[in-house]
């Protein structure tokens, strides 16, 4: 099979060796079990055991190839279905996971997984305009939804998902790698043990300049918009993790250079800021336009955090007024996938969570950033 094309900005380079081998055990385990000092080897906690989450990736991409491999470290996640519109790479990827033909759909049959008992939950992975229609199809066949960011295209069409799987009795999660990555954990804890004091200012940079021209991610119609709802989301979502709080107010503005590539509904540029009720504040830049974007700084009153990169592949790499952080390097969607496990068939609880309600407010963020771009006007939020 073909290597699948990445974006530039998964494209970063591993700065850091390998200090200690750990097992994803480390990931799976407890907080207070590792965010003890950052200097230090973490402990490895022995893994939690408990039944294996079955999941069908739908939509065969380049992200899906990425999750696929990065499943196959994982303790406590397997593939066991497939769903593709593309005939030829269900029977590649059925051979290379060991998924039989019967659990092999397409677009239109996928429905019948409600009759698939080897399946508990539907990972969607195409692109963000189909989020919405496919969830709540997976909702209705009773499985459980796992949701590629963007989780849709508007607050409308998330609420309707949550409602979806509410009204199923199934669960929804967002492909929020970040917010099980030990780095952006122990900046949490240590924001929440006032080690940086009253948290005052938050800067999120998310971007990379976008190539071929023929992309989904540059059709409105498939994408929902332009480098917001693809990478910008990362600053709005860091936003609320890194302040720990939810932002009442946004301003936004565009700056459009290219109006041939980034079309009518495809932003190109967009800085935003966002009021939080504490009195702190955010300023944030979204673009497809600019590389070597990929930062996020929480000020406090009494010191400082800064993961650079923040939110790319990784190794991640954080430091704060203390320090640098040193912990290690886990392959982001192994722990993902195995904690995604945890939390569907154990009820697990995440440090940040990352539910439709989650995906949801994200979306009601982003929805206010386009109104205040259009309007140029500040918009008021409840979350
Ligand atoms: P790709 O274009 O690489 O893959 C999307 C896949 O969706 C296609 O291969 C295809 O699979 C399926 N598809 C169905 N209809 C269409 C269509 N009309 N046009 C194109 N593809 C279609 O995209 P990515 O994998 O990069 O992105 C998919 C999703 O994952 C997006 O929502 C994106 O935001 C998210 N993502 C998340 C990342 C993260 O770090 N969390 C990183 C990258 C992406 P098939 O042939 O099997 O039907």
């Amino acid at each position: 099979m073909n290597k699948f094309r990445m974006h530039n900005y998964h494209h970063m380079s591993s700065r850091r060796k390998f200090l200690t081998k750990l097992t994803m055990a480390a990931a799976a385990a407890p907080l207070a079990a590792w965010h003890r000092s950052s200097q230090q080897a973490i402990p490895v906690p022995p893994v939690a055991d408990g039944p294996t989450l079955r999941v069908a990736l739908m939509g065969l991409g380049s992200y899906a190839n990425r999750v696929a491999e990065a499943m196959q470290q994982c303790k406590r996640a397997k593939i066991t279905g497939l769903i593709s519109g593309t005939s030829s790479k269900l029977k590649e990827w059925g051979e290379r996971y060991g998924v039989p033909e019967g659990s092999r759909y397409n677009y239109s049959n996928f429905d019948q997984v409600r009759n698939n008992p080897d399946i508990d939950a539907i990972y969607v992975i195409t692109p963000n305009a189909q989020h919405k229609e496919q969830v709540v199809r997976i909702a209705r066949a009773g499985k459980h939804a796992i949701c590629e960011k963007p989780m849709a295209i508007n607050a409308r069409e998330g609420a309707e998902m949550v409602a979806a799987c509410k009204q199923a009795g199934v669960q929804l999660l967002v492909g929020y790698r970040m917010h099980f990555e030990a780095n952006t954990l122990e900046i949490i804890r240590m924001r929440n043990a006032g080690e940086f004091g009253k948290p005052l200012f938050f800067q999120g940079l998310s971007g990379f300049r976008i190539g071929n021209p023929s992309q989904w991610r540059l059709d409105p119609k498939l994408s929902g918009g332009g480098a917001m709802m693809d990478i910008g989301i990362y600053s709005v979502n860091g936003a609320r993790y890194m302040v720990g709080e939810e932002p009442v107010w946004v301003t936004a503005q565009e700056t459009k250079t290219d109006p041939v590539l980034f079309r009518e509904g495809v932003d190109e540029t967009i800085q935003f800021q966002l009021g939080f009720p504490s009195g702190a504040i955010a300023s944030c830049l979204s673009t497809y336009r600019m590389n070597y974007l990929d930062r996020f700084f929480l000020d406090g009153e009494n010191g400082f955090a800064e993961l650079s990169p923040a939110t790319g592949y990784g190794p991640i790499k954080a430091r704060t007024h203390k320090g640098e952080l040193n912990f290690q390097h886990i392959t982001h969607q192994t722990t993902q996938m195995d904690e995604m496990a945890a939390i569907l068939l154990d009820g697990k609880k995440p440090i940040v969570p990352l539910d439709g309600e989650e995906g949801l407010k994200d979306l009601k963020i982003i929805d206010a950033i386009y109104e205040a771009v259009r309007t140029g006007k500040k918009v008021s939020l409840k979350l």
